[in-house]
């Protein structure tokens, strides 16, 4: 087969695929077509992909060509009138947000994978796009942190006086909150962490944060590792919490998510106006509405003196290792869809490529996606 990587349309620097990654689908006997410049803005070149074995054309053969598209941002309108019904899309759409883009898929009789329903199980692991993503975004947020406060992390002892630890509070401690924690650990920091997950509890205290616990949160252990929504009881004894925490924070990283819902709102106005002077809020929610009510996304404000970032995309301003991470998790999925002499070979039977699969011939593979867009 044929598989074919697109240039990424909107505001991304990533590229779905290193050359690194062009070889061992060499191996695998798939012949991998590169729209020119594809990698540019990832430092990988056409001259890099041709030496890896693909060939670079223009993007207008690799949509007339390919078996499988392969980008990593949802396509843009003009694109999906391109798709062939033939062809398999893959990219990272969001399905469970964006739903009306699965109507589209699934009214055009496409075949989809989204990369962001990858189950989290751990077979799955190495192919889980989410957590690397997190990951990144999880560093890159307690650096731009540092970086606009106008204070230090670290505690310093000098000849001019001693400087005290910044204190960082890191709300939801999935894979983002827990790179988080690392990060403003080592830059010194003194770290708090809110969840309503108990099982994360061990995992904050062995990376040095101090869990806040808030009683009767709702769990559910078949939830697959994800929260589910919380009592209206429990949201405000913990909004209180987060109050309460909050006006001694000089940062705040919000992480908190329930797949497929709006982003929890766990920082109301009343209290970023507790905040003091200087405080950052870095909101990787902000795609999902935040977890701070002022939130806005992809902008930067200032309320009273408390910066509130809602960078959508931290992955993109570190494209080098985000596409290397990103791309190695596409190749082990893929190795999953690519049966003899480099064939295309959907094999629903798999969970993974079941979970993952979300349209394909006019009906909704993914359950909860299906779930979600029946109820809606
Ligand atoms: P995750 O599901 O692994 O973690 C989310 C955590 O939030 C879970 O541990 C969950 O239990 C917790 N949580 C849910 N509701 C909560 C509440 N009311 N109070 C406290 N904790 C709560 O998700 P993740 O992969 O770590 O991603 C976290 C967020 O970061 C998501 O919103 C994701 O979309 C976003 N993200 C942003 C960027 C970016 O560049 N801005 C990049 C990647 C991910």
């Amino acid at each position: 087969m044929i598989l074919g990587l697109l240039k990424e349309q909107s505001n991304e620097n990533r590229v779905a695929l290193l050359p690194e990654i062009v070889q061992s689908l060499s191996d695998l006997k798939v012949e991998v077509w590169v729209e020119q410049d594809a990698g540019a803005n990832a430092l990988a070149t056409d001259a890099d992909y041709e030496n890896a074995g693909a060939k670079v054309v223009s993007r207008k053969e690799v949509f007339e060509k390919s078996d499988v598209l392969l980008q990593i941002q949802s396509p843009v309108a003009e694109d999906i009138k391109k798709i062939a019904k033939n062809q398999v899309w893959i990219s990272a759409f969001n399905p469970l947000w964006d739903t009306e883009l699965v109507k589209t898929f699934l009214e055009k009789g496409i075949t989809t994978f989204s990369l962001d329903s990858i189950p989290r199980t751990t077979r799955a692991q190495a192919m889980d796009i989410l957590s690397s993503m997190a990951t990144v975004a999880g560093y890159k947020a307690v650096l731009e942190a540092a970086i606009k406060l106008p204070t230090f992390f670290p505690m310093f002892m000098t000849a001019a006086g001693t400087i005290r630890p910044a204190n960082v509070l890191i709300l939801g401690a999935g894979v983002a909150g827990l790179q988080g924690i690392a990060t403003a650990r080592k830059l010194g920091a003194q770290v708090q962490v809110f969840d309503v997950r108990s099982a994360v509890k061990e995992e904050v205290m062995s990376l040095g944060g101090k869990f806040v616990e808030v009683e009767g949160a709702t769990e559910d252990k078949e939830a697959g590792g994800y929260a589910v929504e919380q009592t209206e009881e429990y949201k405000k004894k913990q909004q209180q919490a987060v109050n309460d925490h909050a006006a001694k924070a000089n940062v705040i990283i919000c992480t908190a998510q329930i797949p497929g819902k709006k982003a929890p709102v766990l920082i109301s106005k009343e209290t970023v106006e507790t905040m003091k002077p200087g405080s950052v809020i870095i909101d990787l929610a902000a795609s999902t509405g935040g977890n701070c009510e002022l939130t806005e996304n992809d902008k930067t404000i200032e309320h009273k003196g408390v910066t509130i970032v809602g960078e959508s995309n931290y992955p993109s301003q570190m494209p080098v290792d985000a596409s290397r991470m990103f791309g190695k998790n596409v190749l082990n999925f893929l190795k999953l869809i690519i049966g003899e002499e480099g064939a295309l070979n959907l094999n629903f039977e798999d969970d993974i490529v079941k979970g993952t699969c979300i349209t394909n011939k006019g009906e909704i593979y993914n359950e909860r996606v299906k779930s979600v867009i029946e109820n809606k």
